[in-house]
């Protein structure tokens, strides 16, 4: 294994100065992700800033939404997240496994890398972990990857259940860097592949995500996350959905759907939301909205199976929200 330092930081501003200035530095938390990829070779750290001691632990519900800290602790046990918020802790308890949640950090979660075998494996070529090397996925076993959003230098996927969620739910990151504090639309803080897989998110490096920002709406209340996957514990998504839909006098209101296992980022469904808007809830529209999800779909060998799963998935979640 590659020998790192390690220091610990009581300040955000204190670990922002650490690792800005340092291309070979990283934050860890959790360190459910980050000392795997250093071990395994994915990434090269000389530097490893410990950010558990911030005081970036809290989860404050309030009239204009819910804060959830960076560093925030099993948030799918806080009781206004399970009543207001379903999709939030249903999407949680999807993660992992009860040990990985124990150390689980929502900064950390939004973070990790793609699970893509061939970026996993450093004896493959992958983009992603090594601009201009190739992409092993393409022509490989592409079983798990992207039917949306992909390229020709990456079809990865995003892992993140939270992720998903959130962007379900119009959240915002804020973050801290060394030129100051943002707040990013979960939407716009990844990108898509293009020529550069390697840069997956908007972030300067050091830019720490301090907390997430759940704003209040009509939809957050009805709500709830569906995840397809090999094995019913400690997989990641074939494809997964969120739902929230504001219902009234038996018409959809507003919408929104989101789906996971099948881009580079969570990926909105715009087409089903807007199938679904205007129209009562029910089979008809629950099926017209799966087929708009599934629409422009650009499924590779191995991966036609989730058009289909697409579309019997948004189904499926909407049926879990009610008439
Ligand atoms: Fe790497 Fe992306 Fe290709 Fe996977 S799909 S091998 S992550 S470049």
């Amino acid at each position: 294994m590659r020998p790192f330092s390690y220091t610990t930081v009581s300040t955000v501003r204190s670990a922002v100065l650490q690792v800005s200035p340092d291309p070979k530095a990283l934050y860890v938390a959790g360190a459910t992700e980050v000392l795997n990829l250093v071990r395994e070779g994915q990434i090269a750290a000389d530097r490893l800033v410990d950010i558990r001691a911030l005081p970036l632990t809290s989860i404050r519900p309030g009239a204009e939404g819910l804060h959830i800290g960076a560093l925030a602790r099993h948030v799918e046990n806080h009781p206004v997240v399970r009543r207001d918020y379903p999709v939030l802790a249903q999407a949680l308890l999807a993660g992992a496994s009860p040990q990985v949640r124990n150390m689980f950090t929502p900064g950390g979660n939004l973070l990790q890398r793609t699970r893509c075998s061939y970026y996993r494996d450093v004896r493959f070529a992958c983009n992603r972990r090594e601009p201009g090397s190739g992409c092993g996925a393409l022509e490989g076993n592409n079983r798990y990857n992207a039917i949306f959003g992909g390229s020709d230098h990456c079809i990865a996927v995003h892992p993140s259940d939270l992720a998903v969620a959130l962007t379900a739910l119009d959240a915002v990151v804020r973050t801290q860097g060394p030129a100051g504090a943002r707040s990013i639309p979960i939407e716009e803080l990844y990108r898509l592949p293009g020529e550069e897989p390697h840069r997956e998110t908007v972030l300067d490096h050091g830019e720490l995500i301090t907390g997430i920002d759940v704003p209040a709406s009509r939809f957050a209340a009805r709500s709830h996350y569906l995840k397809i996957r090999d094995r019913a514990s400690f997989a990641f998504a074939l494809v997964s959905v969120a739902v929230a839909v504001d219902v009234r006098r038996g018409v959809v209101r507003d919408c929104r759907i989101a789906l996971g296992g099948v881009a580079p980022r969570p990926w909105r469904a715009r087409a089903a939301e807007a199938a679904l808007t205007g129209k009562p809830l029910n089979e008809e529209s629950r099926r017209a909205a799966g087929q708009a999800a599934a629409s422009g779909a650009t499924p590779r060998r191995h991966n036609r199976f989730k058009v289909a799963m697409v579309e019997r998935a948004v189904a499926r979640a909407l049926s879990e929200v009610g008439d």
